[in-house]
């Protein structure tokens, strides 16, 4: 029986999560939850999975719930803060962490399960984004396992092998006989939409997204393909990958879930139903396989398969990425930050879809001209920076 402590637990990875424990009742058990401010939902998830822990970051949410467990006679112990995040990821009594909490706000708790030592499902990318080198040097220094959940990474990690899977951050794809990684994405819910159009959608069309579903900023990422951007910067950090052994490429059926290509000349692909059961539940069991309530692909109704060249002027979000991946670790967090207080802009109305890349552009232009040098060693370093490019991506709004 191993122990779990789910890092937003209220949420759609959260809930994903819980499924494949009620499918796996005798192999896991649910030892925390941590979530940021949804007491309705985080006082269900109690009552039903009776944690030993429930942390809430807004105290006056962790507050509401105490007194709403103590009166349903629920015995589970309520913290309050992000400490009490930390504190719940690094329990002695925990096997494993589920990092769910979306955002920056992510990364305390998630470096806390790095550094007490314990298998870490990541499904948190922004976290890794954030913190790049400090992080991968982390997972090594404390002995960490690092599993991806992210559905692409999920899937190149199965297309690898063991020797590359049990060093994630510090492997070496070319000793392996990798050549390329190849990371599909769908495209989102636009990439057939004329571009001159896209200034005008609204936060309902963007995150109605095809064929996932998601929450509300991952769904918009989806949408201006950040989502794809953030995630070669993710590949490039736990796959230890070169600027010439990633690549993107759109596949708008997401029947394939990423590819991994070798000097042979064989190209490796994991596929499925777009459902995040599979991925979380590989990284619970690995290296066995358990049910994770998802059926399997009937491929002749699937019918054909198609993939197509991103287009970066549909994506300018994508290249800025790109760009910020290889300008260095000051890029990717500015740019991280920027977007997701563009975003949160524009999912409440204050700003068109296009102004997101053009938020982000401007921080990071202006990030990158001035603390290319300043040293990014420390969590509290980046952290002062997120802050940073956050209150710059604010004057872009004003
Ligand atoms: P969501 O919005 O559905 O849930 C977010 C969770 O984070 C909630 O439990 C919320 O309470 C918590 N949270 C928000 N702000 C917080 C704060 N300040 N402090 C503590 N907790 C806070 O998001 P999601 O779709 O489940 O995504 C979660 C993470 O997983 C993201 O990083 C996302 O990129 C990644 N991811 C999601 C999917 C997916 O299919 N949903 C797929 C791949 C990766
Ligand atoms: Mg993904």
């Amino acid at each position: 029986m191993k122990n779990i402590t789910i890092l937003g637990a209220t949420g759609s990875i959260g809930s994903s999560t819980l499924s494949v424990i009620a499918h796996n009742p005798q192999r896991y058990n649910v030892y925390a939850l941590g979530a940021g401010s949804n007491h309705t939902k985080m006082l269900a998830l109690c009552l039903q999975w009776q944690p030993q822990y429930a942390a809430m970051a807004n105290k006056a949410a962790a507050q509401t719930l105490q007194q709403a467990l103590r009166a349903a006679g629920c015995k589970t112990q309520v913290l309050a803060g992000e400490e009490s995040l930390c504190h719940i990821a690094s329990l002695p009594e925990v096997d494993m962490v589920m990092a769910a909490i979306v955002g920056a706000a992510g990364l305390l708790s998630t470096m806390a399960a790095v550094k007490a030592g314990k298998r870490l499902l990541l499904a948190n990318k922004e976290a890794l984004v954030m913190s790049g080198q400090l992080f991968v040097d982390a997972v090594k220094k404390y002995n960490a396992q690092l599993m991806p959940v992210d559905s692409e990474h999920n899937a190149i990690f199965q297309c690898l092998s063991p020797n590359i899977q049990t060093n994630l951050g510090h492997c070496d794809l070319q000793a392996a006989g990798v050549s390329k990684i190849l990371l599909t994405g769908s495209g989102g819910p636009f990439r057939y939409s004329d571009i001159e159009s896209l200034h005008s959608v609204t936060p309902e069309q963007a995150i109605a997204h095809p064929n996932w579903s998601m929450g509300p900023k991952i769904s918009v990422d989806s949408a201006s393909m950040m989502n794809k951007g953030l995630e070669y910067i993710e590949a490039r950090w736990l796959f230890n990958a070169s600027k010439e052994q990633l690549k993107v490429v759109i596949h708008p059926q997401s029947v394939i879930h990423s590819m991994v290509q070798y000097q042979d000349g064989s190209t490796l692909a994991q596929l499925g139903e777009p459902d995040m059961c599979t991925p979380i539940s590989l990284t619970l069991a690995y290296p066995e396989r358990v049910p994770a309530g998802v059926k399997a692909l009937d491929f002749t109704e699937i019918g054909e398969l198609s993939f197509i060249k991103p287009d970066f002027a549909r994506y300018p979000c994508l290249e800025l990425a790109i760009d910020a991946c290889y300008s260095g670790q000051h890029a990717t967090t500015a740019l991280n930050a920027a977007n997701e207080i563009a975003v949160d802009a524009f999912l409440n109305r204050r700003i068109a879809f296009t102004d997101i890349a053009r938020v982000n552009s401007r921080v990071m232009d202006k990030v990158c001209a001035t603390e290319q040098a300043s040293q990014l060693d420390s969590l509290e370093s980046l952290i002062e920076l997120d802050r940073m490019a956050r209150s710059l991506a604010r004057e872009q709004l004003s």
